[in-house]
Parts: structure tokens; C-alpha cells; sequence
């Protein structure tokens, strides 16, 4: 790099970095070579006059830096002229220079006591033939503030390099590192000390930066759009609110859920965030299972309300961009949904997941059914077990007639979508054995950090999921790589006695299915079986 080019980056770095923290910051420190460019106060005392040469604008920088810090004060750089784009003058001034002149309201510290300190420096094209650069002028008088060669000590080691600033965005910024882990690692790499209060102006810089980036539902319908420019299979779907002019519905797919959606479409989960983010908006999200018996996000939606009419709206979309319905469909139980379910699916088995009942159990009953509530919960879920319908009758019975206090909420709430919870009547449904949305929960668990985070914009979300996918990508092609090397069954009675069985199952499905069903072979030798009356 020649000199004059990093001469022009320290000029287009006292625009961005224009806080007073940031100008403290060594201005050589954006060399590339400074990462071992240590701070050291204990090089001999420098001296500096008028006469003074340098081979470069950095060493002749670098010189006075360190001199001025001797003396106990920080400089930066003032005004610098250049002729044919050739760096030919520089003014470096000390940092109290200028006015301090406060724009906002807010109280806040500056530097500035208007001191004349400076220093001129010069390459003159004439009569110079090595093309040295010389110092013409030296205003040795400060004003305003004292000089102070410990805290000037002080201030300068703790300084953060280019190199560590870098660290310090590329942690936040790509990683989503905490503050914490951030300090730890440039305590390890650089050894030397981190101050929280220093990482944090850093950190809280680049926060903002990020605000400005995205932050709204229009920022992730552009990138959206992008994306379908670049490829047209992208489904985008909108609802838009005439009269506040806003969006207040947003769905989409990418290519790869598309096909994922047709793929595995037998068992479709579906979960929802809240809406506690500033945005006010929920997420609604679809998760399958793919045949390595992975999790696998194939559509979500943003949404203003969670009400039937919107749910109906997300149904609406799912069908118009796959055409698939799913055969079984799991949900939290929300009556919004179930409305649009009956709706929009009218041909898909529904289930609620079981794990969301039993929360709202104790939230319903406990108060109603005091000290019974504990035998209660082992008696519905005795109940709720039943493979016979007959059986699931009679029990039910029983539970109306030991729990009057319940048998409002029974009757009234879970009666009524019976078939939906309760296992004697799924029993023939394929639901890949799944009776909890726990599945999506633990998806939705991520989301909702990042939702209810009212740092995180909406497409930090939509990133998310972005990321998310890939990884299920990833898991995908791993699966597969795994999948194709050749695994030895050894012999068992089960694979001696379903040997044709096992043969068809391999050409068909995947080793962890067949996993699977090789566990419920060798389980069906040790059943015992029973007439039931
Ligand atoms: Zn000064």
C-alpha cells in the first residue's frame, strides 16, 4: 500500500468515526501491519522541529502521535491539501483544537478548548529529490487544558486497533456474539486489556448502524423481492391495509420449502410468536418432517392479528402456492386456527397438541377443583390414552360424573374437539407419532428470542430463518452423505423373519426410518396380546 492511499482511508475515517471516543482512537492503528503495532510509552523521548523529515505521511504521523503522547496530548489530523491527487500538505492539530458546537439538546463531553496547537507538514514537489516530507511549521502553545502524561498513557494502551475493531463488527455483527464473549476472545487474541465501557460504545455504534439497516415488514418485502428477482420461483404473498396504507399480512416460501412442502406434506405443525416485538407482529410458521426425521421450516408468514381471518388468510396462502393440503395438521389448539382450519382445510385431519392442553389445565381447573386437581390430571390423561373409542366414551363419563366442578370447561372446550386430542381417535391416522407441537416449539423458541428482542428488527428475523434453513440444508446433505455409506445390519430374529419386508423398505426409505420400524419388529416378539371386551 503506498502511503498517499492510506492517507486518503484516515481521511474518509474521520467522517464516520466523528464521536470524540472514536477520534482518540491511533489513527496509523488502520494499517494492516498494526496488529502487532502494540501501543509502547517506553520508547526514548522523541523530539520535534521545525526541519524534521520523514520518508512517509504514516511514519511522519506516527512520530508526532507518539511524541504528542510524551508530552501528554492527543493530536489528529487537520486539513490537508493534495495537488494531482498526490498528498502535499497536512495540518495535524492537537485534539482539544475547535469549537465544541453542540447540535442536540442532550448535555454530552467534548474534547474541544478551541487550542491552537499544531503542526504543518509539507512534501514539496520542488527541490526534493528523495521526496521526503518535512515539518514547516510548530505551534508549541496548547489552551484550554492541561497536559497529562499518565492519563495520555492510559488513554493510548487501551485503545482499540483497526484490527480489533474489525474483530470487534465481525463478532457482533456476523457472529451475534454477547458483549462478554466478544471481551474474552480479544483479551485472548491481543492480550492486553478490554474495558466495558470502551466495548461498548463500539458495540452500541454498530447497534445503530443496524437500525438504520432494516426495520420494518416493507424492508423484508424488498429483500424479498430481490431474492424472487433473482429467482422467480420465490412465493411472496401480501395483504395490505387500504386505509392505514401499511402492510399487514406477509407470507413466504422459498424455492427449496416449496419442494419440501410437496415432499413431506403428510404432517404439517404450526406455530406462532406472539406478538410482543415493536412491530406488533406475530410470526406463523409451518415445520415438516422430512424423511431423516428432521424439522424443516416450509413456510412462514407475518401477521398483524391472530385471528381467524388472518390465520384463514396464511391457510389461503399455503394452498395457493403448494396446492397440497396437509393430511394432518397440528396446532396449539387456538380457536382462531381451528375456525380456519374447518375453513380452509376442510380435509385435513387436525390435531391439538397435547402438550398445550395440559398447560391449560391447571390454568382452568386447579381453582374449580382444589385438592382433586392432581387426581384429576391422571384420570383425563388415563382418559386421553383410551385406543377405543368405547373405552374413551366411558371414561370420559366417569371424569363427568368424579368432577362436576370440571365439567363446564370439559364439556364446553375439550368435548367438542375430542377427535383432535384424544388417541382413540387418531389411532389410524399417520401422524408420524407426533402429538406435540414441541417440534415447532423449539423452532419458535429461537424466533421468540429474537421477536421479543426489541433490538432485533424484522429482518434480523427473516435472517434468521434464512440461516436456520440452511442449516436444515445442511443437516439434509449430511444425512444423505451419511445415508450412502454402506452400514452392515448384523442378523436378528426380526430381520430373519421380515427379510423381504426389510429388502422393500430399503430401496424406499432412508436408514432412520428404517431404524424405526426394525425397533417396533423386534418389539412385536415380545408382545403380549390380549382380548380386550
Ligand atoms: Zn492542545
Amino acid at each position: 500500500m503506498s502511503d498517499s492511499e492510506s492517507i486518503s482511508s484516515d481521511g474518509s475515517n474521520d467522517e464516520i468515526f466523528s464521536n470524540d471516543f472514536i477520534e482518540s482512537i491511533p489513527d496509523d492503528s488502520d494499517s494492516s501491519e498494526s496488529e502487532d503495532d502494540v501501543y509502547d510509552m517506553n520508547v526514548s523521548p522523541l523530539t520535534l522541529e521545525v526541519g524534521l523529515s520523514f520518508l512517509t505521511w504514516k511514519a511522519a504521523f506516527k512520530h508526532i502521535k507518539l511524541w504528542a503522547h510524551q508530552q501528554g496530548f492527543f493530536v489528529r489530523k487537520g486539513r490537508s491539501e493534495k495537488v494531482q491527487s498526490k498528498q502535499r500538505k497536512q495540518t495535524i492539530v492537537c485534539r482539544c483544537e475547535g469549537m465544541y458546537n453542540n447540535k442536540s439538546n442532550k448535555s454530552s463531553k467534548s474534547h474541544r478548548t478551541n487550542c491552537k496547537w499544531h503542526v504543518n507538514l509539507s512534501r514539496p514537489i520542488k527541490n526534493n529529490p528523495n521526496n521526503m516530507i518535512f515539518i514547516t511549521t510548530l505551534f508549541n502553545e496548547h489552551f484550554g487544558h492541561d497536559l497529562d502524561t499518565s492519563v495520555c498513557h492510559f488513554e493510548a494502551s487501551k485503545a482499540f486497533t483497526k484490527p480489533m475493531l474489525n474483530d470487534i463488527e465481525w463478532m457482533y455483527v456476523s457472529g451475534h456474539l454477547k458483549p462478554l464473549a466478544i471481551k474474552r476472545m480479544l483479551k485472548a487474541k491481543y492480550n492486553r486489556k478490554v474495558y466495558n465501557q470502551d466495548l461498548y460504545k463500539v458495540i452500541y455504534k454498530h447497534r445503530r448502524s443496524n437500525d438504520i439497516r432494516g426495520n420494518d415488514v416493507s424492508q423484508v418485502f424488498e429483500y424479498l423481492e430481490k431474492q424472487k428477482e433473482d429467482d422467480p420461483c420465490w412465493i411472496i404473498y401480501k395483504d395490505w391495509d387500504h386505509e392505514t396504507n401499511t402492510l399487514t399480512k406477509l407470507f413466504w416460501m422459498s424455492p427449496n420449502q416449496l419442494e419440501s412442502w410437496c415432499k413431506y406434506s403428510d404432517v404439517i405443525l404450526n406455530d406462532n410468536t406472539s406478538k410482543t416485538n415493536r412491530y406488533e407482529l406475530s410470526l406463523s410458521f409451518f415445520v415438516a418432517i422430512d424423511n431423516n426425521m428432521k424439522s424443516r421450516i416450509v413456510a412462514q408468514a407475518l401477521i398483524d392479528r391472530e385471528t381467524k381471518d388472518a390465520y384463514a388468510w396464511v391457510l389461503q396462502c399455503t394452498l395457493k402456492a403448494t396446492g397440497l393440503m396437509p393430511k394432518v395438521f397440528v396446532t396449539d389448539a387456538d380457536p382462531g386456527m381451528d375456525a380456519a382450519i374447518r375453513l380452509k382445510y376442510p380435509s385435513t385431519f387436525a390435531i391439538h397438541c397435547i402438550w398445550h392442553i395440559g398447560q391449560n389445565l391447571p390454568l382452568r381447573l386447579r381453582s374449580k377443583l382444589g385438592g382433586l386437581f392432581d387426581q384429576f390430571k391422571k384420570d383425563f390423561y388415563e382418559c386421553r390414552n383410551s385406543l377405543e373409542p368405547e373405552v374413551f366414551e366411558q371414561r370420559w363419563k366417569d371424569l363427568l360424573a368424579n368432577y362436576p366442578n370440571a365439567v363446564n370447561y370439559l364439556e364446553k372446550t375439550l368435548y367438542s374437539s375430542k377427535t383432535s386430542w384424544a388417541c382413540a381417535f387418531n389411532t389410524n391416522i399417520f401422524t408420524l407419532d407426533i402429538q406435540t407441537t414441541s417440534r415447532s416449539e423449539s423452532v419458535n423458541a429461537t424466533f421468540k428470542r429474537l421477536l421479543n428482542n426489541s433490538n432485533s428488527t424484522l429482518v434480523d428475523v427473516f435472517l434468521a430463518i434464512e440461516e436456520r434453513l440452511e442449516e436444515e440444508q445442511d443437516n439434509n446433505d449430511y444425512a444423505n452423505w451419511h445415508n450412502a455409506l454402506s452400514i452392515t445390519q448384523s442378523a436378528t430374529i426380526a430381520s430373519n423373519a421380515f427379510n423381504n419386508i426389510i429388502n422393500e423398505l430399503k430401496e424406499f426409505t432412508t436408514p432412520l426410518i428404517q431404524k424405526i420400524i426394525y425397533n417396533e419388529m423386534e418389539l412385536a416378539f415380545s408382545y403380549k396380546a390380549k382380548h380386550l371386551d
